[in-house]
């Protein structure tokens, strides 16, 4: 009888996953500072070329993770993102994308890869039956977040990727408010994953970084053009998400729990008028979010009574978040999205997509729960 060996747990595979030899018996992979290696039998190696020893071993190590063919670490999650669209898609294509985009991916689509020449229609992924109709001849790809901005909405993501292989698309999403510890995308069957390693992945808040994790045949393509366009990671960069990121599943375990603990928290308060997160029984997609992800991240927002006024006394007061855009850190922070995220909307852009003035979007550390419990009790009283 043939044993099939249990694949190793994700904690085990942030941390042996993807190595190579230990050089000069160095535990820690050295930073390999050089832009380009002498000539040998192996092909030109050069940073841009995203084939250096710091840059392999995130690249391994992030396909693994996802349980996908193939995955490629680029200098920021709009590399990652810009390029994905890019080799997905060619003039005259028509693209479904998810009707709220984070922002710099909504820009991007309907400036740059719409002067290429790349129609595009929003769709709402809570809506199944409209998708249908929105099929065009050339549609060619399908985009989609995997939690959304902000209002952390979990669309039917086993349905888009049958939609997706029905009708011949190329499957994007953007996993970087779930990770690769609550959802693996690639093996879930989207064609390409991506993320701003810049949040959870690095975890610091001290790099900005991103990653495309998917089919090897179109982690390729997207590697040649992410060669013409220039976002490769540099070495020193790579070392510090290569640090970050063998910390993922700890700081994951952690932010899932105390975001949690703080959503049950505000909801439970009546000066609180609504709280967004899908651990929530309240929340619309909690049981899709249940069945789908192994956690629900550390991504919440809130609605206080009394509106703006009311909003920033509190957030005035409270001592341990900081207020700061960006998420995905190890410190909590927070920020109003209708100023920073989702500034770039018309008012009524904000109210249709539901984001009100006051909606306060908080990105959960891994600070201990009932420390940022207290200090929310004490700003709310
Ligand atoms: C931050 C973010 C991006 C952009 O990533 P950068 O690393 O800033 O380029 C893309 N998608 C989501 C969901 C993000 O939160």
């Amino acid at each position: 009888m043939s044993i099939v060996p249990r694949p190793l747990a994700i904690d085990t595979q942030l941390i042996h996953a993807g190595e190579g030899d230990r050089i000069e018996g160095a535990i820690r992979m050295p930073i390999f500072q050089t832009a380009m290696f002498e000539h040998d039998e192996s092909p030109l190696r050069y940073v841009r070329y995203n084939n250096t020893p710091n840059q392999i071993v995130l690249n391994r190590k992030l396909a693994i993770l996802e349980g996908a063919d193939e995955a490629l670490v680029t200098g920021s999650g709009m590399a990652a993102i810009s390029a994905a669209l890019i080799t997905a898609l060619k003039p005259g294509d028509h693209l479904l994308a998810q009707n709220s985009l984070y922002g710099g991916t909504h820009s991007f689509v309907r400036t740059l890869l719409t002067d290429l020449g790349v129609t595009v229609s929003f769709f709402d992924a809570d809506v199944p039956e409209s998708w249908n109709s929105l099929l065009q001849t050339n549609t060619r790809a399908i985009y989609v977040e995997s939690i959304t901005n902000p209002l952390v909405r979990v669309c039917d993501l086993e349905r888009i990727v049958d939609f997706s292989r029905a009708h011949n698309l190329v499957s994007l999403i953007d996993n970087t408010f779930a990770t690769p510890f609550n959802y693996q995308a690639a093996a879930a069957g989207f064609d390409y994953s991506l993320h701003s390693a810049t949040k959870y992945l690095n975890g610091h808040s001290d790099v900005v970084a991103g990653a495309i994790i998917g089919k090897g045949d179109w982690v390729h393509k997207a590697g040649k053009n992410l060669k013409h366009l220039g976002g490769s990671l540099d070495p020193h960069a790579c070392f510090l998400l290569h640090r970050g990121i063998q910390t993922l599943a700890l700081r994951m375990r952690q932010h899932n729990t105390t975001a949690q603990a703080l959503a049950e928290f505000l909801e439970s308060r009546s000066e609180v008028s609504q709280v967004y997160y899908p651990g929530l029984n309240s929340h619309p997609q909690h049981k899709r979010a249940a069945r789908l992800f192994g956690g629900f991240g550390g991504m919440l927002s809130i609605e206080l009574d009394g509106g703006l006024k009311v909003t920033e006394r509190v957030m005035d007061r409270l001592q341990i978040p900081v207020y700061a855009p960006s998420l995905g850190g190890i410190e909590s922070l927070m920020t109003r999205p209708a100023i920073s995220s989702h500034a770039g909307l018309t008012p009524q852009e904000r109210k249709t997509a539901g984001i009100r003035d006051h909606l306060l979007r908080i990105s959960v550390g891994i600070e201990d729960s009932q420390d940022l419990i207290e200090d929310f009790e004490q700003a709310l009283a």
